[in-house]
């Protein structure tokens, strides 16, 4: 794999050799296509079933309500009823972390902050029975109509829409919770045949609206309440660097990131989640924080 000599350096600043050998090792795997179980509209038992009909091989994942198909491509799986039917979603087992963490009940009033293609969103609803209100907020217009669309064919419901650079949300508004899943430079996603993107620039970038973000957010959250941050990315500089320039200029703490199941972890700053690359999980990282 062509890892940025960057990357490589930056991972081996921070990690150690050890770590980050466990890191480039993940880059390298080649991980199974994961989906999930659309619950608005389906259940286990009815996806179980129908593959089995088809004669489609597939495994639970560590996720509840995921499974691997070990033996398709997205491609494939696109073809098949069950997605059509907005039954089942293809979905990193590492993005469907946020909103398990965040824990969405009934009625809550949450903001999903940058949110095509609506992966999280839809989870979500999901997770609070479809009784959650939900807004979602984009920013790019041709990303938007994706999220609308996805929303649509899993048929969420009590959900609303902001084409908007979420920066310029009202402050008027407060939120029962927030999810903020950062844009960032991608480096915990890097894969075997995938075209490599990350770069320095895209890193300091990233940074800089990660921190603009979370400022917005926790200004949008209600005293109190719970937001989650997360990235799909391993550098320190956009997860830990992120919080702890932010959150000190606030009365804000982070949770314990309890999950309720298991999932692998780096060591990573007191009360945040730091996933490793590995041959089921992308690199991720997740944090629970407290407005107080
Ligand atoms: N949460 C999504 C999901 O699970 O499907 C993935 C979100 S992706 C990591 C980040 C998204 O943030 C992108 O769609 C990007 O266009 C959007 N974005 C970037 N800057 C934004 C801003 N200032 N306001 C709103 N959305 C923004």
């Amino acid at each position: 794999m062509n890892v940025p000599e960057f990357l490589i350096k930056c991972l081996n600043a921070q990690y150690g050799e050890e770590e980050s050998n466990k890191i480039l090792t993940g880059y390298a795997m080649r991980r199974p296509v994961t989906f999930r179980v659309n619950l608005l509209k389906s259940s286990k038992d009815e996806v179980e079933r129908q593959c089995a009909t088809l004669g489609i091989n597939i495994k639970s994942a560590p996720v509840p309500c995921a499974y691997f198909a070990e033996n398709l491509r997205e491609r494939e799986i696109a073809e098949m009823p069950l997605y059509k039917e907005g039954k089942i979603y293809l979905q990193s087992l590492s993005s469907m972390l946020p909103p398990y963490l965040l824990a969405p009940q009934r009625d809550e009033n949450i903001l999903d902050m940058t949110a095509a293609p609506g992966g999280k969103t839809s989870l979500l609803s999901a997770l609070s029975g479809g009784e959650a209100f939900l807004t979602a907020c984009e920013k790019d217009k041709i990303r938007a109509e994706r999220l609308k669309y996805n929303l649509a064919k899993l048929s969420v419901p009590r959900t609303s829409v902001l084409v908007q650079d979420a920066l310029s949300l009202d402050e008027f508004y407060r939120f029962d919770k927030i999810l903020l899943d950062a844009p960032c430079s991608g480096s915990g996603t890097l894969t075997p045949d995938g075209e490599i993107k990350i770069s320095e620039k895209l890193v300091e970038n990233s940074v800089k609206l990660q921190e603009k973000l979370l400022r917005k957010s926790l200004k949008l959250l209600k005293k109190g309440s719970v937001m989650v941050y997360s990235t799909c990315s391993v550098l320190k500089e956009e997860n830990e660097g992120v919080l702890e320039k932010v959150l000190k200029e606030g009365d804000f703490e982070l949770l314990p990131p309890e999950m309720p199941f298991s999932v692998p972890r780096l060591k990573s700053l007191k009360n945040t989640l730091l996933v490793p690359p590995d041959g089921q999980f992308e690199g991720f990282f997740c944090a629970l924080i407290k407005k107080n």
